[in-house]
């Protein structure tokens, strides 16, 4: 590898199956990334390259070959048969075709040891495809629960988390109480072996979660960093403290959430750092 050249990033993507009365692409299989995402990533300095899904698998690790690290998107849920329960209702029996997908991606990553980042969908099958659960619904599973995502006010919806002193995160943004944007119905349950929760909201539910060490770099946020605006938008300001422990339903101050582009930029050295060293 070539020190000083761009950090390569692989996107999962979201799939769309083949739909008959879909006027685009009728009938046919779709493979598509979140534009937000990319540009975050573009915009901290890697270069983002989406990973189609293809009929054999089992190339995906050559794929995974060629980029430096895995980002897993946003999306759908996960299909509670990954962590050994049946979906409590149809609604909530997510998207086994992506599940199968994403844990090939994650398997080939592994195996090569380069870092991976999950975006809350993202950081949920990195979870459950190593062996840790979910709740397939926050709000009727978990009794007192913060609303976690909010149709109206969709990425504006946001509560604060206590990030662990110790972790990758608090490099980021400190130890302590950050707020961020919930956009989730699902939430890690308990956590694959090895991996250790580093940041907490204000109801128990784990926001992030980490397995760092000499041979793997693995990190999840719940929340969508690239949709909370950099910190020369005019709608951000830093971090404060203290903030409040708890939010209030309609508390949904887009003014006080943390910046995502930090977290990018962080991952990407970090990404950088362990492919030149190799
Ligand atoms: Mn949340």
């Amino acid at each position: 590898m070539t020190p000083g050249r761009p950090v390569v990033l692989g996107l999962s993507c979201g799939l769309l199956p083949p739909d008959p009365i879909r006027p685009l692409f009728k009938g046919k299989p779709l493979a598509y990334g979140e534009g937000n995402l990319s540009d975050a990533l573009a915009g901290s300095g890697a270069l983002p390259m989406l990973l189609p899904k293809l009929a054999d698998l089992d190339r995906l690790a050559e794929l995974i070959d060629v980029v430096d690290a895995l980002v897993l998107s946003g999306g759908t849920d996960v299909s509670p048969e990954v962590y050994g329960e049946v979906a409590l209702r149809p609604e909530w029996s997510g998207d086994p075709e992506r599940d199968r997908y994403e844990r090939h991606l994650i398997a080939a990553a592994l195996a090569a040891g380069k870092p991976i980042l999950g975006v809350c969908r993202g950081a949920q099958i990195l979870n459950a495809a190593l062996g840790g659960g979910l709740y397939q619904d926050i709000a009727t599973q978990v009794e007192g629960a913060l609303r976690h995502r909010d149709w109206d006010s969709y990425d504006d919806n946001s509560h604060t988390v206590t990030i662990d002193a110790d972790s990758f995160l608090a490099g980021v943004y400190g130890p302590g109480a950050l707020r961020i944007n919930s956009v989730h119905h699902q939430a890690i349950r308990s956590l694959a072996p090895g991996f250790r929760a580093v940041a907490t909201a204000p109801d128990g539910i784990i926001e992030a979660l980490e397995r760092i060490d000499d041979a793997q770099f693995l990190l999840g946020v719940q929340w969508h960093p690239e949709w909370l605006p950099s910190l020369d938008d005019p709608r951000t300001e830093p971090r404060r403290e203290p903030l409040p422990e708890l939010v209030t339903e309609g508390d949904t101050h887009t003014r006080s959430r943390a910046p995502g582009a930090p977290l990018f930029a962080a991952f990407i050295a970090a990404v950088a750092k362990r492919r030149d060293f190799k």
